[in-house]
């Protein structure tokens, strides 16, 4: 399997991008920093970006969360920026936990009705982990379920969140995930689910890939409970190679969390947040507050994200190219590897041999 295969597994073209080049005959695309390692790691990629000649300027994009009564907004600038510009790469955001503003990762998908979150996980070549051959595509909705963000206290002692499932959003996460499937010639879509459990929220979910499957016919439908995909999975990932599977927000959070680790880890997924209009790239990780400023992060995951955002802009050649001297880095050896894949290398040395490997 070449890299160029795998950069082809990650195809992301069934969503039409209408970008411009600009006068120096560039194309312009957003670029959120983030928080934590986002500040190394972004770094990383512009500097690769730089060295491989990828025609595109970044447009920086401050989103400094704006709290107006207890709501979160982002910037008008950077809505500008990212509608201009139709695709943005973003770093991670953090959110802080329990009280404080909404997650800006939750109003950026909010914001651009970015629908559906494409999250491959693909054993990469020279990086050994006990599961050989995993090749999972998971398509998460990201719009509602429990992260509606409709949440009260009943009385002191109970509170209640509320899951929000509607048909409109189901059905275009589902049919997104039929046309992925049909662009990577995939022939069957797995729904998972626990309609056992949430009758109503989920049986619609499952009631509506029902429907949309009828204008699909060479795509087959399956469906799998939840907790029982999660067993399949780590006994046996391979088993899920010819899907793509599809599921509300919090089992996609989950799950594709736990197809990172089949990999080699959160510092090695990418994933795509899918609109109809605009399209936002970024890591499956977090912040990584635990090794921020250290100069220890991987900025592997955001260089794949990076690598899915060139091919849905037609610049493929150009995130072919990355990929494979990413991938040549890391089978390279540990010294050239970071530390979350048990390596020594710094942030700052893994990017320079990624650069001599172009
Ligand atoms: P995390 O993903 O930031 O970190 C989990 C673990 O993985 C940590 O041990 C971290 O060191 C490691 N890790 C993650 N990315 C790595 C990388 N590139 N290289 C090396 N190691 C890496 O998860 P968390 O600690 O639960 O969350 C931290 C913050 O990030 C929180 O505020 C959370 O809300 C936010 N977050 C943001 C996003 C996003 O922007 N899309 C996603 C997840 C979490």
């Amino acid at each position: 399997r070449t890299a160029f295969t795998a950069t082809r597994s990650y195809a992301t073209n069934v969503a039409k991008y209408n970008g411009v080049k600009n006068a120096n005959g560039n194309y312009v695309v957003s670029f959120i920093e983030g928080d934590g390692i986002g500040i190394e790691i972004s770094k990383a990629v512009k500097k690769i970006y730089a060295a491989a000649e990828v025609p595109i300027e970044w447009e920086s994009c401050d989103v400094t969360p704006i709290i107006k009564d207890g709501n979160t907004a982002i910037p008008q600038a950077a809505i500008d920026s990212i509608n201009k510009n139709l695709v943005a790469l973003k770093g991670p955001l953090a959110t802080p936990v329990g009280k404080g503003h909404r997650s800006l990762n939750l109003t950026l998908r909010k914001t651009f009705d970015l629908f559906a979150n494409v999250r491959p996980a693909k054993s990469i070549e020279g990086y050994a982990t006990p599961y050989e051959n995993v090749d999972t595509v998971l398509i998460r909705e990201n719009t509602e379920g429990e992260y509606s963000g409709i949440e009260h206290t009943v009385v002191p002692g109970v509170v209640q969140s509320i899951k929000l499932i509607t048909r409109e959003a189901s059905e275009k996460v589902i049919k997104y995930a039929f046309e992925y499937a049909r662009a990577i010639n995939r022939k069957k879509i797995l729904v998972v689910h626990k309609a056992t459990i949430m009758k109503l929220s989920d049986g619609l979910f499952v009631e509506t890939a029902k429907e949309v499957a009828k204008a699909f016919p060479d795509v087959s439908l399956d469906f799998e409970i939840i907790d029982n995909t999660a067993l399949k999975v780590v006994t046996k990932p391979s088993q899920y190679n010819d899907v793509v599977m599809v599921m509300p927000n919090l089992y996609g959070d989950i799950m594709s969390d736990l197809a990172s680790g089949l990999i080699g880890g959160l510092g090695l997924t990418p994933s795509g947040n899918m609109g109809d209009k605009v399209s936002i790239f970024e890591a499956v990780h977090g912040s990584a507050p635990d090794i921020a400023g250290q100069n220890k992060a991987n900025p592997t995951a955001l260089l794949l994200s990076s690598c899915i955002m060139l091919q849905h802009m037609g610049l493929e050649q150009y995130g072919e190219r990355i990929q494979k001297a990413v991938l040549k880095t890391i089978a390279s050896g540990k010294e050239n590897r970071t530390g979350d894949l048990k390596g020594s290398a710094s942030t700052s040395h893994f990017t320079e041999q990624v650069i001599k490997n172009l």
